[in-house]
């Protein structure tokens, strides 16, 4: 039986010629190409600057750095995300204060930041969830007079958009991935956005060691410049390999989210009828991506969330468990970064699965996985 992925990668030809092109080059490193691949990703985020790094949770660490965040200052994170969000602020010796997300979006709420707020507070992490823009104005107008820097966590969000822009735009900070798992893919890779210049050269320098002369600066001199090594930095670089792919993945990304949105349209539209599944859905403020198309599995539902993956396995489909909640994971338990209930985010890591849905799909196999999800409603119909 052919098997139906949750999600692939959508890489071709042109990505194949384009690595070519680098590896006969001879620059393989950080060079040209991860310049170009910056400058056309902030234009295309509608960004000031960008900061190539080796994945998401690295730009998260340098955004926090930027940002000032320092031991023993708090950052409040929604536990409703994959782990990298709430590890980062420890990192930097910070602790991670965990808040509830809305059930609707997953994402987190103003008036949810505003009930954690103390005085140790020095920055919030926000999340475009599952590629769900957050609603980001209200969170930005509480923090921004109190000093507190809000960084968009937009590792799922290439594509989503925010009140007409594109999400991470009216970021101070915002962090990208292109881990497959996500719309655009460079194997591993991230982007650090922002709008601030003095952090954006920060971060460039912290990515790169904290050197003073870049090593493609160097290496573009036949007597290189002596550098000097300004603070402590990082090996957070990006290769000229990976940025090649970038570049011909951004140029997909329109045609991969007109597809996407196409293909969670015709879930939606078959869920709609299907009492006890609750799908995702854009928000009154944007549109999704749909980086992750999750059902939430209530109890009108003939079956619990883990007999319907059972049941769609056993048809072939390869659906996911929903996406996690930090704070019940071993590396947070007992932790004080917990500090009281979390039931939505408890329900939803418990109750929702993620759908098949990339680019190749083809509708005869969307067609099986809807199947998949009605036959237990014609079963007990009949039983
Ligand atoms: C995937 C993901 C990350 C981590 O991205 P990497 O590029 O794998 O480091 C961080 N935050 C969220 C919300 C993610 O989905």
């Amino acid at each position: 039986m052919s098997r139906i992925n949750v999600m692939k990668p959508w890489l071709g030809e042109e990505e194949v010629l384009a690595l070519t092109e680098v590896i006969e080059s001879g620059w393989v490193a950080q060079g040209p190409r991860v310049a170009r691949f910056e400058r056309e990703f902030a234009a295309s985020m509608q960004a000031n600057h960008a900061v190539a790094t080796s994945n998401c949770t690295t730009a998260l660490h340098l955004a926090l750095i930027v940002a000032g965040v320092q031991a023993g200052d708090e950052v409040i994170v929604p536990s409703f995300s994959f782990v990298a969000t709430a590890n980062a602020p420890t990192y930097v010796g910070a602790r991670p204060v965990f808040i509830d997300v809305d059930p609707d979006t997953g994402c987190v709420t103003a008036d949810g930041i505003a009930a954690a707020l103390t005085d140790r507070t020095r920055a919030v992490i926000v999340v475009d969830q599952g590629g769900v823009p957050v609603d980001l104005d209200p969170i930005r107008d509480l923090c921004d007079p109190l000093g507190i820097v809000v960084i968009e966590d937009a590792a799922c969000g290439a594509g989503s958009t925010y009140k007409g822009r594109p999400v991470g735009a009216g970021a101070a900070l915002a962090a990208w991935s292109f881990h497959p798992r996500k719309l655009l893919t460079t194997g591993e890779g991230g982007m650090l956005t922002t709008s601030n210049s003095d952090w954006a050269e920060r971060a460039r320098r912290l990515r790169e060691h904290a050197m003073s002369v870049s090593a493609s600066d160097r290496q573009a001199s036949i007597l290189a410049p002596a550098e000097e090594y300004l603070e402590i930095g990082y090996n957070y670089r990006m290769t000229d390999m990976q940025a090649a792919v970038g570049i011909v993945q951004l140029g997909r990304l329109p045609e991969i989210v007109r597809r996407r949105r196409e293909i969670a349209e015709r879930y939606t539209a078959a869920l709609s009828g299907i009492v006890g599944l609750r799908p995702v859905g854009d928000p009154e403020w944007g549109t999704s991506n749909y980086q992750s198309y999750w059902v939430e599995v209530g109890p009108d539902y003939p079956f619990d969330r883990e007999t319907l993956l059972v049941r769609l396995a056993e048809a072939g489909v390869s659906a996911r468990r929903g996406i996690m909640s930090a704070h019940l994971q071993p590396a947070y338990e007992g932790s004080p970064s917990y500090r009281g209930p979390l039931p939505v985010s408890e329900r939803l890591t418990g109750n929702t699965l993620i759908l098949p849905l990339y680019h190749q799909l083809e509708d005869a196999e969307q067609t099986t996985v809807i199947d998949a999800l009605l036959s237990p409603l014609t079963v007990a119909a009949h039983g």
